[in-house]
């Protein structure tokens, strides 16, 4: 009996000299024709380079029934394609989530397409009726306000569509920056608009991918939830996802696959895709609303905005340097510290650190935010928070990340006159301020 040629969507064996892998045939990926690409029965797709490749077969019809039972696999799970299923739309940035080992260099470089994403991962189309659009194909590094305008203006065509909500794929290292200058841009935004990367690219069988997005789209499309936030996996098992808030989550990690982290707040929700479960972890969220209307609010894209972080033996020329700019975030100590007090000889240029300070907060707003990330500023009790409020500098009793901070103020200073930017810096206008420290929220 002649042997059949394996093609797209066989259940195979790939034999290697390392190992015997059994899983579904994927089409490679257009620029990496190089590699066979498996979905395993995880759910996750591997890569293999064909240069490793012994051989691949075809397993028998017989012996693939046998080792799905044995992987307890039913047909069932496979075959409602409902009529009625959600709808959502994934805009692609680029990121980890849409890469791949280049298998000559061993480096994360090349891109995939939306299509060969959608392709890699089934499964989503089993919870939604699913449209791709690339926006761009970039590491999160190099987004600018430009970008911010580019998603959110894209995420508002969608919603407009009256689709049931958005996956934003972005790469993790600003994810938590991008979120929140959607979370401010998207003002009345009705549907959930979840961002999703991952920590190991998607060709890899370790990819946090498949379970970021599948817990992604099924929170969309399951739970009662509208406006900005950030899906990924919440423990190094691949089980359950968070949900966290858009203006309240930093990038903790580098490189475990549950980096992102709830600061100063709660995840909002839980996500156990493999359970069909969602556990709602804090109260107050809005509700979807498909009526509802968004007002963008996009960022000017001309701004200049810094964040400049305190450290011990700073010079006054580092405060200078932003005097052209349009706001500027500190970055300082503890409850909003800064060295400006000089108290010997050694300590003569914080005089000078103070002026500097005095003289930008005369040009521009200038906002502290803490590096100690957790907890609120406090600028009232020591004598130098209270110097450094004197000087002009803004934040006071804010417990929002340098990010957030440095975020809102840019967009502040987008949308609202000077005068009022000092005001609103400190109102919490997207939960990016909780009124509580609740102790439970350290370190969780
Ligand atoms: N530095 C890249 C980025 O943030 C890769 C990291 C990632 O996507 O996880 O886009």
């Amino acid at each position: 009996m002649a042997t059949a040629i394996p093609k797209p969507g066989d259940f195979v064996e790939v034999v290697t000299a390392d190992e015997t892998i059994k899983g579904t045939l994927l089409q490679s990926p257009e620029l990496e024709k190089s590699v066979v690409v498996i979905k395993l029965g995880s759910g996750y797709n591997i890569g293999i380079s064909k240069d490793k490749v012994k051989r691949i077969t075809v397993v028998p019809p017989q012996q693939q029934q046998e080792e799905k039972e044995e992987k307890g696999i039913t047909a069932a799970a496979a075959t409602t394609k409902k009529q009625k299923l959600p709808k959502i739309s994934i805009l692609h940035t680029g990121g980890t989530i849409a890469s791949k080992v280049d298998y000559r260099t061993g480096g994360v470089i090349a891109k995939f397409l939306p299509e060969e994403i959608l392709a890699m991962f089934p499964e989503l189309k089993e919870i939604a009726n699913i449209d791709s659009k690339l926006i761009r194909n970039m590491w999160s590094e190099d987004m600018r306000f430009a970008h911010y305008n580019l998603m959110a203006k894209e995420a508002a065509k969608e919603a407009a569509k009256g689709i049931d909500g958005i996956i934003i794929t972005h790469g993790t290292d600003t994810m938590h920056y991008s979120s929140a200058a959607l979370a401010f841009a998207l003002e009345g935004i009705g549907i959930p608009v979840i961002l999703v990367g991952s920590q190991r690219s998607s060709d890899r069988g370790s990819t946090d991918s498949a379970l970021n997005l599948v817990a992604a789209a099924y929170f969309i499309a399951h739970a009662d939830f509208s406006g900005v936030a950030i899906c990924m996996h919440e423990n190094m098992s691949d089980n359950a996802c968070l949900i966290l808030p858009a203006t309240k989550t930093r990038k903790m990690h580098t490189s475990r696959r549950d980096a992102f982290r709830a600061i100063n707040s709660t995840a909002i929700a839980r996500v156990e895709v493999e359970n069909n479960n969602i556990s709602f972890l804090s109260g107050n969220h809005a509700k979807k609303n498909k009526d509802s209307k968004i007002m963008l609010k996009l960022f000017d894209e001309k701004l200049r905005v810094g964040i400049l972080k305190t450290h011990p033996n700073m010079h006054a020329e580092e405060f200078k340097a932003y005097q052209s700019y349009d706001g500027l975030v500190i970055e300082g100590f503890a409850l909003g510290h800064a060295p400006v007090s000089a108290i010997d000889e050694f300590t003569t240029e914080h005089k000078k650190i103070l002026a500097a300070i005095e003289a930008l907060c005369k040009k521009m707003p200038v906002v502290m935010a803490s590096q100690c990330i957790y907890g609120r500023l406090q600028m009232n009790v020591y004598q130098t928070a209270r110097d450094i409020q004197a000087a002009g500098v803004a934040g006071h009793l804010s417990d929002m990340t340098p990010e957030t901070t440095f975020i809102k103020l840019a967009w502040l200073l987008s949308n609202y006159k000077k005068a009022e930017v000092k005001d609103l810096i400190t109102k919490n206008l997207r939960g990016e301020i909780t009124e509580r420290t609740e102790p439970a929220d350290f370190l969780v």
